[in-house]
């Protein structure tokens, strides 16, 4: 986790505080003013990527010897192919269905329902865990 991070302030937006790239952290405040709570929501993040990550580590390998070198960006953006499809997903069935507003598509991302849950502590990661937040929009 890097904190005071010149690539968090450069690629954020006035409201995020943290971003998640390739595994590892950045924060916009310093250590001290960042909450155990915020920490472990980006924690979760990071388990998150790995789980995608190793998940598709050997699929990738044999993808790679039969279609091309290209498929070796898999295990590394995986999380992010999900995460993004997701939120467009989550953000076309709010809007026919009529529920909330808009940006709700957030809070209803799998991988960020389990952040939100798992971040005030108590309760251990699970490996692949989100998959259980699907279908909860
Ligand atoms: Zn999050």
């Amino acid at each position: 986790m890097f904190y005071n991070s010149r690539i968090a302030k450069i690629l954020l937006p006035k409201s995020k505080t943290a971003i998640m790239l390739l595994g590892a952290v950045f924060f916009k405040k310093k250590e001290g003013e960042v909450s155990g709570r915020m920490k472990r929501h980006e924690k979760i993040h990071q388990f998150q990527y790995l789980d995608c990550f190793f998940v598709s580590l050997i699929p990738a390998v044999y993808l790679t010897i039969m279609y091309g070198i290209g498929w070796l960006l898999l295990p590394s953006s995986l999380f992010y192919v999900m995460y993004l499809l997701e939120y467009i997903v989550s953000t076309i069935i709010r809007a026919l269905t009529g529920k909330k507003e808009w940006n709700g598509a957030y809070y209803t991302n799998a991988m960020e329902m389990q952040a939100y849950d798992l971040e005030s502590g108590g309760k251990e990661y699970e490996h692949l865990g989100w998959f259980s937040y699907y279908g909860k929009i």
